[in-house]
């Protein structure tokens, strides 16, 4: 089947640059394989009249939304192989149906890794958490702690110390902290354990404390946690899109990827990880996907 655009990734920014087409007029697909990266989180916190909400909550109404679009058509699958074409680009899912399009917009987000501790999955989104913007103030000024180590965990302290100063740095083996590091670190009396973690002591995602290898329980009540990442979908390095350092794909200010014709947004190819940054750059790329087919029709007529 032929459409003018594939959206490949139906959360967020994809159920957003599904909107913006549709009401543009273009005939549109969104494949979604139902597997936001914030599922579990019990409340969905700073996204303006969503507040609070859980991540189905705030889907559901995009979805109700946009069925009264009939530009725009769903499919629950994932797509497993993407390639070009003479005239652009083809889709292919895991169910083996091929779709077809001019324009493809890749909205797939990311996977976090999370590391291999007991209760680590369990209390993801919960309480144990990535970002403070999302879930920081529902926990401020309570006893927390950080996993990381080195630059990227002396990072996380000073933000986090905004939030809370009742902070302690798991470094999960031997610290990789410089010297000054380590001074300003105790100079604000927050401590540092580096002996590694057994598990993550919880109830229905809710941590009471972290238990280390020496048996040791050191009460908390959330642990921020830096974790990386890898692509959701290998679709965007199946058609030879580039990556940055980071592991984002690279993307103009406004979704454009390096392969013609080939647009992204939301996490795969944005640092600034939210439910707002994907809305908007789900907006914005496909504003400028719309405004490239105008102009190619109007100088093809
Ligand atoms: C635990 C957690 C809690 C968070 N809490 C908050 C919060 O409170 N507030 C906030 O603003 N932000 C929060 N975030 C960040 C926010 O969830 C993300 O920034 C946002 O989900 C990104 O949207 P996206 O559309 O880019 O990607 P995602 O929401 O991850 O969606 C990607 C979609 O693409 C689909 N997909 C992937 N590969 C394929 C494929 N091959 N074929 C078809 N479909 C595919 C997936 O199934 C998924 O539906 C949280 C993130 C995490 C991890």
């Amino acid at each position: 089947m032929e459409f003018e655009v594939i959206i490949v990734g139906g959360s967020y920014a994809g159920l957003q640059a599904g909107m913006t087409l549709g009401r543009a007029l273009r005939n549109v697909l969104i494949i979604d394989s139902g597997k936001p990266c914030n599922a579990q989180t019990p409340h969905s916190h700073n996204f303006l009249t969503r507040d609070g909400e859980t991540p189905a909550a705030i889907t559901k109404v995009a979805l109700e939304q946009l069925s009264t679009y009939n530009t725009v058509q769903l499919l629950h699958g994932k797509a497993v192989h993407g390639e070009k074409t003479a005239s652009g680009f083809a889709i292919t899912t895991e169910a083996g149906d091929t779709f077809t399009a001019k324009k493809l917009m890749i909205t797939t987000g990311i996977k976090d890794l999370l590391p291999d501790i007991p209760g680590v999955a369990e209390c993801w989104g919960i309480s144990v958490i990535h970002c403070p913007y999302c879930h920081g103030y529902e926990v401020a000024n309570q006893p927390t702690g950080i996993l990381g180590n080195g630059d990227g965990g002396f990072e996380t302290v000073k933000l986090i110390q905004h939030w809370t100063k009742d902070l302690t740095l798991f470094t999960n083996g031997p610290s990789t902290l410089t010297g000054e590091m380590m001074e300003q670190l105790t100079r604000r009396h927050i401590r540092v354990i580096e002996t590694p973690l057994k598990a993550i002591i919880h109830d229905q995602g809710y941590l009471s404390a972290v238990e280390l290898a020496d048996d040791t329980k050191v009460p908390l009540k959330a642990v921020y946690a830096r974790v990386p990442f890898i692509q959701h979908s290998d679709i965007a390095a199946q058609l030879g899109c580039e990556f940055t350092t980071s592991g984002h794909i690279k993307v103009t200010e406004f979704g454009k990827t390096t392969v013609e014709g080939i647009y992204a947004a939301g996490d795969n190819c944005s640092m600034l990880r939210g439910v707002a940054n994907a809305v908007a750059a789900g907006l914005a790329a496909a504003a400028f996907v719309n405004r490239e087919m105008i102009w190619e029709q109007f100088e093809n007529e």
